[in-house]
């Protein structure tokens, strides 16, 4: 089993399904502690991406991620849109000009995009954002023998990571202005990662 162009494209449309399945879920959480956004601007972000994907004939996963960076960079506004992008342009520019991607290349790659978002938003883990699901997520999936138990791993990684958002004051983003107030409350970002992994693994399945 291996990351390669049709794997990437199910998994970009199957993320999109869960950013438009999840946008109210999504936006309820950015109005506890944040401006009430994220669910919207991810949706609006991934239609725009499969829109551009529709359009295009990217030669491989790389392609068809960076593709996705583009459109949310000039879609998405916000914290959200250059963070994602960045994401995504990582892990493309990782995985470019590989017709199937293994263990080594897919785990090396998710590094460089925690690398990308971190230098981007200068956001450690338990700083309450997106950074909370990705840095365990990268972490679990490093310590895997095989893609099938690296995406099983990064998900339960990422399951537990947004949880652990919960009690955390938010130190970057929006939801730092509320200070203690953020307290009690789920990160949407950190949430939406956990559906860009369930949606990997699934895609990976099949
Ligand atoms: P905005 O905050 O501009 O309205 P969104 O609502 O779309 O943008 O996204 C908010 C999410 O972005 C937060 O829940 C958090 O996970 C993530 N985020 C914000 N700032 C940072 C940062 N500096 N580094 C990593 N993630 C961040
Ligand atoms: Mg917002």
């Amino acid at each position: 089993m291996a990351v390669n162009r049709d794997t990437a494209l199910d998994w970009m449309r199957r993320f999109a399904a869960e950013m438009e399945e999840h946008r109210q879920e999504l936006v309820r959480l950015d109005t506890a502690i944040g401006d009430g956004d994220h669910g919207t601007n991810m949706d609006r972000g991934m239609r725009k991406a499969l829109e551009k994907l529709d359009g295009a004939e990217p030669a491989d996963a790389g392609a068809v991620l960076k593709t996705v960076a583009m459109a949310l960079v000039s879609s998405v506004g916000g914290a959200a849109g250059p963070l994602y992008g960045t994401l995504f342009l990582q892990l493309g520019g990782a995985m470019a000009g590989q017709e199937e991607v293994d263990l080594a290349g897919y785990v090396g790659a998710w590094r460089k995009g925690l690398e990308g978002v971190q230098a981007r938003g200068k956001a450690e883990p338990g700083d309450k954002t997106m950074v909370d699901v990705l840095a365990p997520a990268v972490e679990a999936m490093e310590q895997a023998n095989d893609l099938d138990g690296a995406l099983r791993d990064a998900v339960r990684a990422a399951e537990d990571g947004v949880k652990a958002t919960i009690p955390l004051v938010a130190r970057k983003g929006r939801a730092s202005y509320l200070g203690e107030r953020s307290k009690d409350h789920q990160d949407p970002g950190a949430t939406s990662t956990y559906y860009l992994y369930r949606s990997a693994a699934e895609a990976l399945a099949g």
